[in-house]
């Protein structure tokens, strides 16, 4: 018997719940698009009617599901933890460490172009109790700046474009905010990309006055809810409980459940330790880093090796075009087992250094060689 994570998509409220479920073997489900899970730990999407069915899953019952996975999207809550060590070593053989098979990755992107796309909290920064203290280290900073000399980069961020430019500060770079909603190339230009125009791009700009007047709501309502923080990141919304007490957490998601009702064209997604807000249309990370592939000329080209490194679910769409297109590879950021589509692991910010580094380092070796021959 295993654990599977279930993605439910309720199209009515836009919310998709993660429920864990044990299943002794996973084609008692019927998929959405009648295919396997994509891959060992892959999430299985199947029909939100189809699984009340299944489960006889009650309206309360739902909401209780929804909560648990504001849990399981929290590892290191201390219930998360019973299975984890048993499936550690599993789940390793599946993800191993980036850092370990440095090699083999190397060997893999002979004769392309690697591309970096990069989130940011969790994977260059370390997760902080005030998220507006999210700061990348000075030796992080040096390892992207050297590392964007190399090859083209790009931080993708559900933060807010500007507030993420804040953080890193490097004007060589990509930037891909509000879960790649809004994306804008190197201020001065790109050496990766022909012409000068810079690269700008921006869904759901309809959707700003409503962003900004949830917000406000959000800000008002949560304010009986000690340690709530609620974030505008302009095309999106964030609601931070990882000051929150455990005890208070379904209150809180009750409360952003109530508000997202008077707006169906927003919907409810989780991050990690974190409640999205976000429009409903159909852009994400994966999007992101589609857009930024052909603005870089990379469309429909086979010598293109795109890595993306992120800790967060948001990252699984950036995951699984990858996998999708077949190029490159994810490399998710965690201690804990988690289901995801990213083929390598690192545990850490501090590990994700060490993997730039040696890229970074392997890049120019390989140029000094060429410079000899
Ligand atoms: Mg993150």
């Amino acid at each position: 018997m295993t654990n599977q994570n279930v993605v439910v998509a309720d199209t009515s409220s836009g919310i998709n719940l993660a429920i864990t479920v044990h299943v002794t073997n996973s084609s008692i489900f019927t998929t959405a698009k009648q295919k396997p899970p994509a891959a060992p730990g892959g999430y299985i999407t199947i029909s939100r009617n189809k699984l009340l069915k299944n489960l006889e899953i009650s309206g309360g019952a739902r909401f209780n599901a929804w909560v648990n996975s504001m849990r399981t999207s929290s590892p290191t809550h201390v219930n998360s933890t019973p299975s984890v060590n048993d499936d550690q070593s599993s789940w390793i053989l599946h993800h191993p460490s980036a850092l370990e098979m440095f090699g083999q990755i190397i060997d893999a992107s002979k004769g392309k172009q690697i591309v970096m796309f990069l989130d940011y909290d969790g994977t260059l920064s370390p997760i902080v109790d005030d998220p507006d203290r999210a700061f990348m280290s000075k030796q992080m900073r040096a390892t992207v700046r050297k590392l964007a000399r190399f090859f083209p980069t790009a931080i993708v961020s559900g933060r807010c474009r500007d507030k993420v430019y804040n953080f890193v500060r490097l004007a060589e770079l990509y930037y891909a905010g509000s879960h790649g909603m809004d994306i804008k190339g190197p201020a001065k230009g790109s050496k990766y990309k022909k012409g000068s125009e810079g690269v700008v791009f921006q869904a759901g700009s309809e959707f700003l006055p409503m962003i900004d007047e949830v917000y406000k709501e959000l800000v008002e309502r949560t304010k009986t809810t000690p340690g709530a923080k609620v974030e505008n990141n302009k095309f999106c919304l964030s609601v931070h409980y990882r000051c929150v007490d455990e005890k208070k957490w379904s209150g809180l998601a009750q409360v952003v459940k109530s508000v997202l009702k008077e707006y169906p064209k927003l919907r409810l997604t989780q991050g990690r330790k974190v409640l999205e807000i976000r429009p409903t249309i159909k852009w994400d990370k994966g999007k992101a880093l589609e857009f930024l592939l052909e603005s870089l000329g990379f469309a429909n080209c086979t010598d293109v090796f795109p890595v993306y490194i992120g800790d967060d679910r948001t990252d699984e769409d950036a995951f699984k075009v990858l996998r999708e297109r077949g190029q490159g590879f994810g490399i998710l950021v965690s201690k804990f087992p988690k289901d995801t589509s990213a083929s390598y692991s690192l545990q850490e910010p501090t590990q994700v250094m060490d993997f730039l580094q040696r890229l970074v380092q392997w890049k120019r070796r390989a140029f000094q060689e060429q410079s000899r021959v």
